[in-house]
């Protein structure tokens, strides 16, 4: 058995309506500084918005790459940003990035944060056939972008990463994680998003609608007090629980899915969903989680 200490194989809530493949994955800091409201992690790590780096990080992914199969496929991070603003004081992830990627392993990073372009594009380019990106937009919408993730690029910026990133030949998938209810679930502005993103070169789309728990509904509901009495009606009235979460009920997420799939197929990228258990819906040959470009021609 391979024993590590950062770098841990992916566990997403062991959610049976995960359809990821198997991979490893490695957060360097303990919690995330760009503060939205519906993050899941903060459910399950202590004082989640102070954001601090890990003790030792650098050799400990120095033994753990090593310890891991050659190859191998880590998210960095599935449960923190890598490029969040405490990353410009310690900068870890570009040099976890230089150590995994030397080693020959491929990364997955999963993020918001405009850094990786504005000061690591060398490091990314350098290994750009190792790494893939997956960069979430909520939306169009920066006044409620700057609601959702306060301390978050605006959209614009990061679909400008987007672009770059994808001009220089790194994979690019964009997550529209979480679709929320009443907030930016309207269709017109979703295709508008999904056409931009389409215009700049992106190549997949992953789509996840809001899972609610108690913490995370309790700080929406209060940014946007409107909202709350559908919430609860929609999640925990009429919803179904799933490992721990609320899920809006199966025909509603069901009726988003559909609807975008045709979208995004509308404008040649690839369909992808998120713990949704729809996986038949996907793109043939696309993986949900932006690894795709690490399965093909295999
Ligand atoms: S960027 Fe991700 S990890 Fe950080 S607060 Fe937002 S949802 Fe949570």
């Amino acid at each position: 058995m391979v024993r590590t200490r950062l770098i841990k194989p992916f566990d997403p809530w062991r959610s049976p309506l995960c359809t990821c493949p198997f991979k490893w994955s490695l957060n360097p800091y303990t919690g995330c500084g760009h503060g939205c409201l519906y993050c899941y992690a903060s459910s399950y790590v202590p004082k989640f918005y102070s954001p601090r780096a890990k003790r030792g990080v650098l050799e400990v992914v120095h033994r753990d790459s090593l310890a891991i199969p050659m190859g191998s496929v880590i998210e960095l991070s599935p449960s923190s940003d890598p490029f969040q603003p405490i990353d410009d004081i310690y900068g870890y992830s570009r040099k976890i990035i230089e150590v995994l990627a030397s080693r020959g392993h491929r990364i997955l990073i999963t993020t918001k944060g405009t850094s990786i372009l504005a000061k690591h594009i060398d490091v990314i380019e350098r290994y750009r056939d190792r790494i893939a990106v997956a960069l979430t937009i909520t939306t169009l919408n920066s006044s409620n972008a700057k609601l959702l993730e306060p301390e978050a690029p605006p959209p614009i910026e990061r679909i400008s990463v987007a672009k770059e990133l994808g001009r220089r030949g790194i994979y690019v998938t964009i997550r529209i994680d979480p679709i929320i209810p009443g907030i930016n679930d309207d269709i017109d502005e979703l295709r508008e998003l999904i056409k931009r993103l389409a215009d700049v070169g992106v190549k997949q789309i992953t789509v996840s609608t809001y899972k609610a728990k108690y913490d995370s509904l309790k700080r929406l509901s209060t940014v946007f007090p409107d909202m709350e009495k559908l919430w609860r009606k929609l999640y925990i009235g009429e919803g179904e629980k799933i490992h721990g979460y609320f899920y809006l009920p199966q025909q509603i997420r069901y009726r988003y899915m559909v609807k975008l799939k045709s979208i995004v197929e509308e404008y040649e990228l690839g369909f992808t969903t998120c713990r949704e258990g729809f996986q038949y819906l996907h793109t043939e040959n696309y993986i949900c989680d932006g690894t795709t470009p690490f399965y093909r021609n295999k």
